[in-house]
């Protein structure tokens, strides 16, 4: 059996579940192809914190592009729900950033106003207003800084809304079925082949993750990008200690209704490699143990890891590719996949339906890759 239809999702994470949704909501035929089971890999392991904050006083492109996806969840998570009866676990949680060090301190003020400045409320948080906020933070711990308006989803119950949404909608889901090559007529992409058919499409749209760079090389396109290896524990504590999004360098403690408390995440460059290291889950244990002594008693209730796709230079590829018809790249969105979905999946139908776009992606163009004088995927700590 071959498929044909308007639009080809390839990979059924986040961001080909969300493109697949909105499309078909417009009405459009869209079917995604998943060559395992959809909203698996990055998409499951994310602990779904729903955060922006600007790191520097010029921020380019990419904190706005956010900060308009942030805003879409509330009402993208009710109407879900309307829609499906299941609960995305958007919650209002806040967040808090800790300052432990005396520059993080003496630099605060400067800090807050680049938030002002790009409309993310923030406030200091001294001594007294600290341990309000969470009283069994380490009483070595005195200063921070509160973002009201953090929130966050449950990555697995937001991808299955995201999915049963899509559905219900129309789209066509195709599991178990890998894509392995491109077909072309002409410099246009018609369809691809799969390990079980040949499938047709105006439109074939690659959302492969951290495998797109290699799915991009059959065509012989560049989008570079490696996959940076996060590990995860979930902890439970029934006394729920910890209520807030807390977060110091790469550590963040995301708290759910329960009393189980995410802690990740690493970075590592290890390619591809499956399995939880000693290394990394200490390294988590050791940073939440710190900033919160009361979890010394918690449960460790699960390890997970996942691979976050990097690009070159930290902005997702999202747009067409010059010279190739009827393809599209929504890719590489690192960090922020979850975070960034409604927007990626607003901005691509935008693309397909021929309308005003709702932000300026001219920044995120695949062909920017073109102009760049060198390509560097080694590990770096820059990228937030
Ligand atoms: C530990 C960790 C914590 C994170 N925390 C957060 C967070 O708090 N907030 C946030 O916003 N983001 C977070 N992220 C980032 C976020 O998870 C990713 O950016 C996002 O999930 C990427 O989604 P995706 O759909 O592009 O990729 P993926 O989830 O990797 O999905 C790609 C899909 O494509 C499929 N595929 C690949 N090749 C083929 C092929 N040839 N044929 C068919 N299918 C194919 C794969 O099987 C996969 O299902 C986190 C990531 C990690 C690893």
């Amino acid at each position: 059996m071959s498929i044909q239809t308007e639009v080809l999702v390839i990979g059924g994470g986040v961001i080909g579940c969300s493109i697949a949704r909105e499309l078909a909501q417009a009405g459009v035929a869209v079917a995604i192809l998943e060559r395992g089971e959809p909203c698996r890999e990055a998409s499951r392991a994310a602990a779904g914190a729903l955060i922006a904050r600007a790191n520097s006083p010029q921020e380019g492109p990419l904190l706005p592009f956010k900060l308009r996806s942030m805003e879409m969840f509330e009402t993208l998570c009710v109407e879900m729900e309307d829609e499906t009866g299941i609960d995305s676990g958007f919650r209002k949680t806040g967040g808090i950033d800790l300052l432990l060090t005396q520059e993080e301190i003496d630099g605060v003020g400067e800090f807050i106003e680049w938030q002002t400045a790009n409309g993310i409320e923030a406030e200091r948080l001294e001594d007294e207003d600290i341990r309000e906020l969470e009283s069994n933070l380490s009483a070595n711990i005195e200063h921070g800084i509160f973002f009201p308006r953090f929130t966050q989803v449950r990555t697995p119950w937001y991808t299955k809304a995201l999915l049963a949404s899509a559905l219900r909608s129309g789209a066509h889901l195709e599991t178990h079925t890998e894509v392995l090559d491109f077909l072309l007529e002409g410099d246009r992409v018609i369809g691809v082949k799969t390990d079980r058919e040949e499938c047709f499409a105006g439109t074939t749209i690659l959302a492969g993750g951290p495998w797109s760079s290699s799915l991009a090389k059959l065509l012989g396109r560049e989008i570079p990008g490696v996959p940076v290896k996060g590990q995860i524990i979930l902890l439970n504590d029934r006394t729920r200690p910890v209520r807030h999004i807390v977060h110091y360098g790469k550590t963040y403690l995301t708290p759910r209704d329960e009393g189980r408390i995410v802690v990740g995440s690493t970075e590592e460059w290890v390619g591809f490699q499956r399995r939880n290291t000693v290394d990394g889950i200490s390294t988590l244990l050791q940073s939440a143990k710190t900033f919160f002594p009361c979890l010394n008693r918690s449960s460790v209730e699960d390890i997970w890891h996942g691979f976050r796709p990097l690009t070159v230079d930290g902005l997702p590829y999202i747009g067409g590719i010059e010279g190739l018809g009827g393809f599209l790249c929504a890719t590489g969105h690192y960090r922020s996949g979850i975070i960034l979905s409604p927007i990626t999946a607003r901005v691509v139908t935008d693309l397909l339906m021929g309308r005003e776009p709702s932000f300026d992606i001219a920044p995120f163009s695949p062909n920017r890759v073109s102009q760049m004088e060198a390509v560097d995927l080694s590990p770096r700590t820059d990228l937030h």
